[in-house]
């Protein structure tokens, strides 16, 4: 049986010795988030993670989620109780503006508390993470009523939410979207179509189901200059704000999946079901990119959060397995072989998947912070370099921490042997559940291809510029520090590629657009390489300051010799991802469609 326990110890020292969270106090929310504070709230979400939602992992796998002939659909047995616990927590509501019933703590809370979640239980966390993003999208572009109507009881867990984009002929192509919305004269629309895939889409964790749903009005243009968002509840609302009478929404089927079981993928028909739209008609895909960008975001901490989890478990099979002799000689010479964390191989597996957690948990708490930024400080300009942070960053984080959390869950599996594709130890879970990430949210290609062929050029280059700027300056003031140099070179060598990267996209993508498209991926994870040794140089930096200091020198040795193996063993492959990108699209193209 698997277990689980949260890094509570890195997520402190990222947060105090990386990231200096107090020197964000100036933003509302920060000042209430005392090193103390912290400590106790990641302290009790850590219990509840470990205690009660990790136990329900397997559960969740074996039973999965049943739909009965009325469509109704039941979670897995524990997953109501665990909700229940979670909401009562104060969980779905941590980093939620105080005016609607949140804490109006740091989002960055939040963003450690879904890696937690992700970690303990990957189906279980999308129940209220999708919620979250709801709650995210009305509160950006609802209207004061809907606003008031639902953020509480959302923010409470009463409600939950959900995302409908996608249909049986369009994933990727949102603009094919065939769901329609006619008017029905009292200012809301009956909105009639099938949405698959629908995450959380029918349960009985809560007691209304609040879904933001992409439709067509009747006669809007084609494309996606026609769709709007509406919100549509599963049961409509009495008098006084009650679930009353059932809407005409409802589960037609349930998705039998790879992984994720105790999430319910639900086939959603809509026979004209009720719904009122959100922000401007046909600005609907603007108004849901608040929830897709937030989801993208948590789904790239989904990644990561199977990567330490099957490191975790990966770690106590290789203490405990004796096989073979260490090629120095007998580690245990009491036992009838040594434990297989003495063979090189075996330590360059798990430090591959530890140099890559550690990295990914630095990049998305940088970026959470960005984000807490971009939503809280009153600074027009600090704002702005804040977004830019993130428009450029989400798509990097969504794709390569999901390739490399799946990867690591892969490689993690592999320390068991045998074992590891057997049921019962759990790291098959891992792999299956891992898998998904790269898919939903915009497959990865479409990350890579958002990252090149719409991040990059946004605002003349202005936000890859102020990140260039940013490590650049990094690395020259901390060169002519001796012990920093095994990290500086490494990340101002990889940086340059990055920088050759770029170039060669301005030189050669604009006659020839293949040539972007036949790279990005390749530049994607040459980008994530180079932000995650970015974060390393700064971990590094920060490790030997408290090392200096007296504090924790074990933690903080792990953290230089997982660093330097970073930039040993990982960054290098820069000047591969370069090469790639570098030799166009000649050979992706010529080979006709019929030939393959
Ligand atoms: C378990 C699960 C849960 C999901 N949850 C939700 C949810 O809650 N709400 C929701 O709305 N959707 C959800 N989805 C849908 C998911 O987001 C889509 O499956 C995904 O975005 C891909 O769309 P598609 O399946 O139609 O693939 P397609 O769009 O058909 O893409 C197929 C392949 O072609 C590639 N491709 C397509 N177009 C291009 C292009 N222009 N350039 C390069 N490559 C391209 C893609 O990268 C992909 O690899 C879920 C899916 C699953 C499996």
């Amino acid at each position: 049986m698997p277990t689980y326990k949260a890094p509570v110890e890195d997520v402190l020292f990222l947060l105090n010795d990386v990231f200096h969270l107090e020197r964000y106090n100036n933003l509302p929310g920060f000042a209430d988030a005392t090193p103390d504070v912290v400590q106790a709230i990641l302290a009790e979400g850590a219990k509840l993670c470990e205690e009660v939602i990790a136990p329900l992992n397997r559960v969740g796998d074996q039973e999965g989620c049943r739909r009965a002939e009325d469509g109704s659909v039941r979670t897995p047995s524990g997953f109501k109780d665990a909700y229940r616990a979670y909401c009562e927590g104060g969980w779905m509501g941590i980093s939620a503006p105080a005016e609607y019933g949140g804490q109006g703590l740091p989002t960055t809370l939040n963003t450690i508390m879904q890696e937690f979640v992700s970690s303990a239980n990957l189906a279980f966390g999308m129940y209220p993470g999708l919620t979250q993003g709801a709650i995210a999208a009305l509160y950006v572009h609802g209207s004061e009523e809907q606003k008031r109507t639902f953020l509480p009881k959302m923010i409470e867990g009463a409600w939950t939410g959900t995302m409908n984009l996608t249909e049986p002929h369009c994933g990727t192509d949102l603009g094919l979207l065939k769901t329609k919305a006619v008017p029905n004269g009292d200012g809301s629309y009956a909105i009639t179509g099938t949405k698959i895939f629908i995450s959380a889409g029918e349960h009985d964790l809560s007691e209304n189901i609040i879904h933001l749903v992409l439709a067509r009005i009747e006669g809007a243009p084609a494309g996606t200059k026609g769709i709007s968002l509406f919100v549509v509840p599963k049961f409509l609302l009495d008098g006084e704000g009650r679930p009353g009478a059932r809407n005409a929404v409802s589960c037609g089927a349930l998705e039998h999946k790879m992984g994720i079981h105790g999430n319910a993928t639900c086939v959603m028909n809509y026979d004209g079901a009720k719904g009122w739209l959100v922000g401007e008609a046909n600005r609907g895909l603007n108004a849901m990119f608040v929830m897709m960008n937030e989801a993208r975001l948590a789904v790239g901490v989904q990644g990561l959060a199977q990567g330490e989890v099957a490191y975790q478990n990966a770690v106590a099979y290789a203490k405990e397995r004796l096989q073979g002799r260490s090629l120095t000689g007998p580690k245990s010479p009491d036992k009838p072989a040594d434990p297989i964390i003495v063979h090189p191989d075996v330590r360059r597996t798990l430090l591959s998947i530890r140099a890559f957690t550690e990295a990914a948990r630095a990049l998305v708490l940088w970026t959470a912070l960005r984000s807490d930024v971009a939503h809280r400080s009153e600074d027009e300009k600090e704002r702005q370099a804040a977004e830019d942070h993130m428009g450029l960053l989400t798509p990097v984080v969504k794709g390569v921490l999901t390739d490399l959390g799946f990867d690591s869950a892969v490689k993690a599996q592999q320390m068991l042997g045998g074992h590891g594709y057997i049921e019962e130890w759990g790291m098959s879970q891992f792999v299956r559940d891992a898998r998904i990430t790269q898919i939903y949210e915009g497959a990865n290609g479409i990350q890579a291809m958002d990252l090149v062929g719409r991040k990059l050029a946004k605002d003349g280059g202005r936000a890859v510029m102020a990140f260039f700027n940013e490590v650049g300056a990094f690395c020259q003031e901390s060169g002519a520090d001796e012990a920093m140099k095994p990290y500086v070179a490494p990340v101002s060598q990889a940086l340059g590629h990055l920088q050759q990267a770029t170039m060669w996209f301005m030189n050669n993508a604009m006659a020839r657009p293949d040539n972007a498209g036949a790279g990005a991926y390749d530049y994607m994870h040459l980008f994530g390489l180079v932000a995650m040794g970015y974060m390393w140089a700064r971990m590094a930096k920060a490790a030997l300051a408290r090392k200096a200091n007296g504090g924790d020198a074990a933690m903080m040795d792990a953290k230089l010799i997982t660093g330097r193996f970073f930039m040993e063993r990982l960054l290098p492959e820069t000047a591969a991802h370069l090469a790639r990108i570098s030799a166009g699209a000649d050979a992706v193209m010529s080979l006709p469609a019929e030939a393959f």
